[in-house]
């Protein structure tokens, strides 16, 4: 989270003063607008408000129908969630490699598809997009979905199109650390109707005494002005029994002054960042990190590439860098991802996705040496954040700080 303030202090307080804190029913429909305008925003027909970043890939993933006896192919450097989603919805992550944008490996994801797999999870990691035409084809060419997985890339787009809008759903975050927030919470995001009412139904178990989730009804009555609420028997999908991660009228007030801020911060992450490429250019022993589409990049952070970790650890430290070597991430490398690693796929034994007997025979052949050009490239890459609120002052001494680490070499 970069910015808040009054704005989602009155927001708050204008929906705690209504007394209306429940999105069911409620006469303000916070929920319903943020979904709206965060669809408008994607530029995806139907977006779904939910209590996280990982409960939106499991919801995406449901919708898709994915399930035991499919393999969803993810990168090997995520935040863990990416592979905990597969896993909840009992299907086995296969895990690739990253290529040198520390995103999905186009050509490692073609090597792992087996008869299998159902589906590609691409990760926008650190707002940096993913090969997405690559991805897009080979999933055309194999019948395979694909869930985008731009919990850290709001508002990031590649080649103009806005990530989680490309591939057949997609998720944000909206937790502490993304680029905006509201504590906790999620979006899954589709131009697919069944993918929708399935993510619906199964993010609210009470769908089968309810039917009057705007975007459907949006659809159907050609624009919200036209609905007479509530709407019942709308759903295409035969209800499920479903779960619980509904959000709250609060917290979508509080969105929907995010969202107004969403296209500030990014613009002044960028200017911030494209000031320091220029500066940076050039600079002896610094390479940049490759982007697929800098332009789209989120710029939440520069990253530099050196030739080995050495070098990459002396220049993280150097004074005022601030930088930090993904390869220690503690949590986003899948040597971290301990329960995957080990097998535990679920609290009861009979729900573990690797001992379903619908799952005997996938690719679950982990080992912590499976992917080494990820390690290698984790190992010999520099992440530095960038704040969009920086002074001239705080940019010129940062550029300063790496010019000098960088010479130091
Ligand atoms: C943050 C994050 C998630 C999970 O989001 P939560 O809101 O914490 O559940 C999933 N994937 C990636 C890449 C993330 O960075």
């Amino acid at each position: 989270m970069f910015r808040i303030g009054q704005e989602e202090i009155s927001a708050f307080t204008r929906v705690v003063q209504s007394k209306q804190l429940f999105r069911i029913g409620s006469k303000n429909q916070e929920v319903d607008n943020f979904e709206k305008e965060l669809a408008e925003k994607v530029n995806v027909k139907y977006a779904l408000f939910v209590t996280g970043g990982t409960t939106s890939l499991i919801m995406g993933l449901a919708g898709l129908g994915i399930g035991p006896g499919d393999e969803v192919i993810v990168p090997g450097y995520t935040f863990m969630a990416s592979a905990l989603a597969v896993t909840a919805v009992g299907a086995i992550p296969v895990i690739v490699e990253v290529d040198d944008t520390l995103t999905i490996d186009p050509e490692d994801v073609e090597r792992k598809i087996s008869p299998h797999t159902k589906a590609i999870m691409p990760v926008d990691m650190l707002g940096f997009p993913c090969d997405m035409d690559r991805i897009m084809e080979i999933a055309k060419k194999h019948d395979l979905k694909v869930i985008e997985d731009a919990c850290q890339a709001a508002g990031g787009s590649y080649k103009g199109k806005k990530l989680g809008s490309i591939g057949h759903a997609g998720a944000f975050s909206f937790n502490y650390f993304k680029i905006i927030s509201c504590g906790e919470g999620g979006a899954v995001l589709t131009n697919d109707r069944e993918v929708f009412e399935k993510a619906v139904i199964q993010h609210d178990g009470g769908s089968t005494f309810r039917n009057d989730y705007l975007a459907i009804g949006r659809e159907e009555n050609g624009g919200a002005e036209n609905i007479d609420y509530p709407i019942y028997d709308k759903y295409q999908t035969p209800v499920f029994a479903g779960t619980q991660c509904r959000q709250s009228e609060i917290m979508g007030a509080i969105m929907r002054e995010q969202l107004k801020r969403l296209d500030g911060i990014l613009g002044d992450l960028r200017k911030v960042k494209h000031q320091m490429e220029e500066e940076l250019k050039g600079t002896v022993n610094l390479a940049f990190l490759r982007s697929n589409d800098p332009g789209g990049d989120c710029a939440t952070n520069i990253g530099f590439l050196f030739d080995n970790k050495k070098l990459a650890a002396q220049f993280a430290a150097g004074e005022g860098v601030g930088g930090a070597l993904p390869i220690n991430s503690g949590r986003h490398v899948y040597t971290n991802w301990e329960p995957i690693m080990n097998k535990r796929g679920a609290c009861h034994p009979a729900m573990n996705p690797y001992s379903m007997p619908a799952n005997q025979g996938l690719n679950d052949n982990y080992s912590m040496d499976m992917c080494p050009r990820t390690l290698d490239l984790l190992n010999r890459t520099v992440y530095i954040g960038i704040n969009p609120d920086w002074s001239q002052k705080e940019i010129e001494n940062k550029v300063q700080s790496i010019k000098d680490a960088a010479k130091a070499l």
